[in-house]
């Protein structure tokens, strides 16, 4: 029988709405309009579409957007100043530094730079320490966006046994940490793993985060898995035409496991909307009003 497919498209749209409300809760009761800042280097052709379909759901989320277009040349130095200036910009509650940036400028220093009250990514450190030791922090988007997707298939995630492939400080460790929380037994697997299939065959839930086309295949899945697909891969289709390809080889997965997340239309709509999510969340902190239940 064929997986049921987790719609991601579906559920953002559901998620946006909802944190859409909630801004209209804010701006009325409080007139505090949450505010995102994303700052994009350079001409990334992939980055500009991330950055631009970030800012419509921003607008649509009736929050306000901004975004900050840097040459590539750009110093290291004056990429800070902009980070410090939108720390101290009271309109702005997230900031988001897109990523890759270019070779001269490390972006360990930059992300270290931004206010972690505004750290809509959750890749500051202080927001990293946090979640690891289990207080609240602002969390990377993308694995949050996986917990979600998951329970949406399973509503407790306790005892389940999950094995996430990719140990990334932005999507890997964090969702190992996330799903710590929900009390899962959980195993991180990576590039020097002995006998991967046999790892990812204990799994009852499987997120792969490797960044390799369709590696995940049939005979790694445990019968009526979840399977979480957070990789984003441009290949060559025939007619050399360009297709988008998840980490895992979904037709034949999609026969075995028991819920799939699609790609297009799975993790990346979700980590967009908890982008939304964390914005909303960091302006209610900021102005030191109660987190909305959502
Ligand atoms: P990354 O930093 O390159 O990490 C990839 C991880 O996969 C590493 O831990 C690596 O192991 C492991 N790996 C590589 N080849 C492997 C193999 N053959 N077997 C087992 N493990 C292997 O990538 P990332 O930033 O975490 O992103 C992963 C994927 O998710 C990419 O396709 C990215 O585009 C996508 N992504 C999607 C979203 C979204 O919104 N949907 C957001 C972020 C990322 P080592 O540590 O040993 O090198």
């Amino acid at each position: 029988m064929a997986a049921r497919i987790i719609d991601g498209r579906v559920l953002a749209d559901e998620l946006v709405t909802r944190v859409a409300a909630e801004v209209g809760r804010l701006i009325q009761d409080h007139g505090l309009e949450p505010g995102l800042a994303v700052v994009l280097v350079g001409e990334n052709p992939a980055s500009e579409i991330y950055v631009r379909s970030k800012s419509m759901k921003t607008v649509a989320a009736g929050m306000r957007s901004s975004t900050h277009k840097l040459p590539d040349s750009i110093t290291e130095l004056e990429l800070l100043r902009v980070v410090q200036q939108l720390n101290g910009d009271r309109a702005i509650h997230g900031i988001l530094v897109q990523l890759p940036l270019p070779p001269q400028i490390n972006p360990h220093k930059v992300i270290a730079a931004i206010d972690p009250a505004k750290d809509v990514d959750g890749f500051h450190p202080l927001n990293a320490g946090r979640l690891a030791i289990g207080l609240p922090a602002l969390v990377p988007c993308t694995p949050l966006g996986c917990i979600r997707l998951a329970k949406t298939v399973h509503p407790s995630l306790t005892g389940l046994e999950a094995v996430v492939i990719g140990r990334s400080n932005i999507v890997g460790k964090p969702l190992v940490q996330l799903l710590l929380g929900e009390n899962a037994t959980v195993t991180i697997a990576h590039s020097k793993t002995h006998d991967l299939p046999a790892v990812t065959r204990r799994a009852d839930l499987l997120f792969a985060a490797v960044g390799k086309p369709e590696v995940v295949k049939r005979d790694w899945i445990k019968p009526r898995a979840t399977v979480i697909d957070i990789g984003i891969n441009r290949i060559s289709a025939a007619g050399g035409e360009k297709r988008i390809v998840g980490d895992v080889a979904f037709a034949e997965v999609a026969e075995v496991a028991d819920a799939i997340t699609p790609v297009p239309g799975g993790v990346g709509p979700m980590t967009i909307a908890c982008l939304m999510l964390n914005t909303m969340r960091a302006a209610c902190a900021i102005a030191g009003l109660p987190q909305p239940d959502l």
